[in-house]
């Protein structure tokens, strides 16, 4: 009740994050944004446009130049980000809960592990940076040729709605760590990383170091990834939009594009496996009510175990049933926004006619929000659309087979290759799976393992480069050679 009671009163500030303040929109215009699980207005946010973008962009370029935080030593920013990282522990529940709000996800997941990883990503990312070096080329004789890494210079991250908190940690930190200066446009549904801005600001980074602009995608990210003075752009959404960076950098200045799009990630688990674990991780797909792009929506299972194992998959999908995202037992609540869950019916309608129905496929109503859409589960033949096509909700496609070569054939048979999974006791054989599958990661009787540790991206259509890890710092600076001539 108090959680509530917090959720309707609680007004994030909405304006954009530019040079070291908030600032409305230069004309003035706001747009709502809306709580997706009461249909309650959360607040009104800065509708950014091309002249907003050029402020920010403006702003980011100057503080560049200026050097007040690119040319600061790396163990000076990371003792401003490890700042940032405190910060954001000493926020968790405000933060979580705004995040709860604004995306329509369960409390508990913001609370204990997406805002908790938020801080652990930065501390990683942060404490990284004094431990980078470069190199010296094997040139000998009287010569000594350096290499070192240098920043890119303005960077654009543009990010979606699903962990909008997180995906603008996996973009911005990096990068700023690196000295870039930044610019981020936050997916419209969820501006929350406005609260992230203001909180590096508290932490020390200088003014115009980290910019927020809040608005749509043609109207605020289009420029962004046209303009002549931005580097380089990190994004993650769709492929098709994804596509049209590529597009915007070619028709302007040639910038890098970083690119980490959909998925239809295959989860391959053979008749030997532990088939309780495997179901267990089986149903995860319904995580974060299917709003994630590395998640396992393609369960291709052997022949042979397929009535128990997809028995086995319902059970545990009961336990997502949805709910209020407050209550306290919430694992799935609302799709993010109305337009986005009538998308996701489309999907399942789509199956109903072409697939086999197994569990779920309705779209409930909780108390005034009709959001909200079952764990759903359907068996289909390989070639169906939600066999083939990345749905973003609850939505779980059996597929069966009977070798393993047919399963490693229709596995790789997508546009995408963002994660695989395989699941089996025989080691030889998950090698051997582990290898044929073209993803950025494959896990081994486990699914969608994401940590700070080890590079997270794709092949194929799901992208290019790669957040986390030390990797992720290749995206944000560029190799600079100083070649020394000496005399004996
Ligand atoms: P999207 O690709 O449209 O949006 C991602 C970001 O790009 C947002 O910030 C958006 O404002 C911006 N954008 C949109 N159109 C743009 C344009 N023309 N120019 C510049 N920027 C633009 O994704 P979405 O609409 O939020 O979701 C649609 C689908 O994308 C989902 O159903 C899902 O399949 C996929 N998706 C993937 C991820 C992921 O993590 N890979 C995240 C969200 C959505
Ligand atoms: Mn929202």
């Amino acid at each position: 009740v108090v959680r509530s009671r917090i959720a309707t009163e609680i007004r994030p500030e909405g304006r954009a994050f530019i040079g070291g303040g908030f600032v409305s929109a230069r004309g003035g215009e706001v747009y709502p944004n809306y709580n997706p699980a009461t249909g309650a207005l959360i607040n009104e946010v800065a509708r950014c446009r091309a002249a907003d973008v050029d402020q920010a962009v403006n702003a980011a370029r100057q503080s560049f130049e200026q050097g007040v935080w690119s040319r600061l030593t790396p163990s000076e920013r990371k003792r401003i980000l490890l700042r940032l990282a405190d910060l954001i522990d000493a926020n968790i529940d405000e933060l979580s809960l705004l995040e709860s709000i604004d995306v329509g996800k369960p409390l508990l997941v913001s609370r204990d592990y997406e805002m908790p990883e938020a801080a652990t990503y930065v501390r990683w990312f942060a404490e990284a940076l004094d431990k980078l070096y470069g190199e010296i080329a094997p040139t000998g004789g009287t010569n000594l040729a350096l290499i070192q890494r240098e920043p890119v210079g303005v960077v654009g991250a543009v990010t979606p709605w699903n962990f909008p908190f997180d995906m603008a940690i996996w973009k911005c930190i990096p990068a700023l760590g690196a000295g870039n200066s930044v610019v981020l446009k936050p997916a419209e549904q969820t501006p929350s990383a406005l609260k992230l801005a203001a909180l590096a600001h508290e932490a020390g980074i200088p003014d115009g170091v980290f910019n927020v602009v809040p608005g749509f995608g043609a109207e605020t990210g289009e420029p962004l990834g046209r303009h002549e003075d931005v580097d380089c752009i990190a994004f993650t959404g769709s492929t098709e939009i994804g596509k049209r960076f590529l597009a915007y950098a070619a028709e302007s200045n040639m910038k890098l594009v970083w690119l980490e799009c959909g998925g239809k990630s295959p989860n391959l688990v053979f008749a030997d496996a532990d088939l309780d674990a495997a179901a267990r991780e089986a149903a995860k797909v319904f995580y974060n009510q299917g709003e994630v792009c590395s998640s396992p929506t393609r369960l291709l299972v052997e022949s042979s175990i397929k009535e128990d194992f997809l028995a086995r998959v319902v059970e545990h999908a009961r336990a997502y049933a949805p709910k209020d995202p407050l209550s306290a037992d919430c694992l799935l609540g609302a799709m993010v926004d109305t337009a986005h869950c009538d998308r996701v019916m489309r999907f399942i309608e789509a199956g109903k006619r072409e697939a086999n129905l197994v569990h779920g496929g309705r779209r409930l109503t909780i108390g005034a929000s009709s959001n909200f859409i079952e764990p759903t589960i359907f068996e289909s033949s390989p070639n169906t659309v939600v066999a083939r096509e990345e749905i973003f909700g609850p939505v779980l496609c059996v597929i069966e087979f009977a070798t393993e070569a047919e399963a490693i054939r229709v596995a790789n048979d997508s546009i995408y290759g963002l994660m695989a999974s395989v699941f089996t006791r025989d080691l030889d054989r998950a090698l051997r799976v582990a290898r044929a599958l073209r993803a950025g990661t494959v896990g081994v009787n486990v699914t969608d393992q994401i940590s700070p540790l080890v590079p997270f991206g794709g092949v194929r259509q799901s992208g290019n480069g790669r957040d986390n890890s030390l990797h992720a710092f290749d995206k944000y600076t560029s190799l600079k050679t100083t070649w020394i001539k000496y005399s004996n």
